[in-house]
């Protein structure tokens, strides 16, 4: 009932996650200013920096970020927020948005299935949930794209990349992922979908455990966001 909500707003006043300012009826997790302002990468082109970044480490066919962040961002606590807190609302809702915005682009062209990144069992566990799953929903809700969340897992918990040097992250994921059900995406383009893009070396080692299980899938990328050091 909408009298509650709005009983509930005036008690306990909802604030935007970016700039910390109460947010008006209608507007969910972010304020519009802050939503029109947000740190969108360049729109999708072929051959864009993020593509670049997974040259000669997996053959993938389109790879984009919706957003920049940094740790001095405002918009950090978007990120933050969706990963850490589960805000599985505000997952889904940010990358329907962006998946509205992408699909203009035509970036999901010939996409079969959705294949949010896999956590490891223990992981999930631990905190509850896999964000990846909800930005999928929102991909999909925004785009009518299957979602497959069980042909791929990830069978060991790596530890955290955050503080690892470049070369140790690599080794860090190899092998880490395994196809379940290959004749579920044989043939198939797929959609990996991931919050963060930093080294790519995760997403680079998920897609290629899924092109050695299946030899005749297509890979394609997308991550919510982008830290700005990366690119
Ligand atoms: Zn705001």
């Amino acid at each position: 009932m909408k009298w509650i909500s709005d009983l509930i707003d005036i008690i306990f006043p909802r604030s935007c996650m970016v700039c910390g300012k109460a947010l008006a009826g209608g507007e969910k997790d972010i304020c519009i200013a802050c939503m029109v302002e947000l740190p969108r990468t360049e729109p999708y082109t072929p051959c864009n920096k993020i593509e670049k970044l997974f040259y000669g480490t997996v053959e993938i066919e389109r790879a984009t970020s919706y957003i920049y962040h940094s740790k001095e961002s405002p918009y950090n606590n978007l990120v933050y927020n969706i990963k850490y807190r589960n805000r599985p609302e505000t997952a889904v809702r940010i990358a329907k948005a962006a998946a509205l915005e992408l699909a203009e682009r035509t970036f999901f062209d010939g996409i079969d299935t959705i294949v949010p990144l896999p956590l490891s069992r223990k992981k999930k566990n631990l905190r509850g949930y896999n964000q990846c799953d909800y930005i999928a929903q929102g991909i999909s809700a925004a785009t009518g794209i299957a979602i497959d969340s069980t042909s791929v897992i990830r069978h060991i918990a790596n530890d955290t990349q955050t503080h690892k040097q470049r070369e140790a992250r690599w080794k860090n994921v190899e092998n880490i992922f395994s196809v379940t059900t290959p004749e579920k995406l044989k043939g198939k383009h797929i959609l990996l979908v991931d919050d963060v893009l930093t080294t790519g070396a995760t997403l680079s080692s998920c897609a290629n455990a899924i092109l050695k299980a299946v030899p005749d899938a297509k890979i394609s990328i997308f991550t919510l966001s982008c830290a700005t050091k990366t690119i």
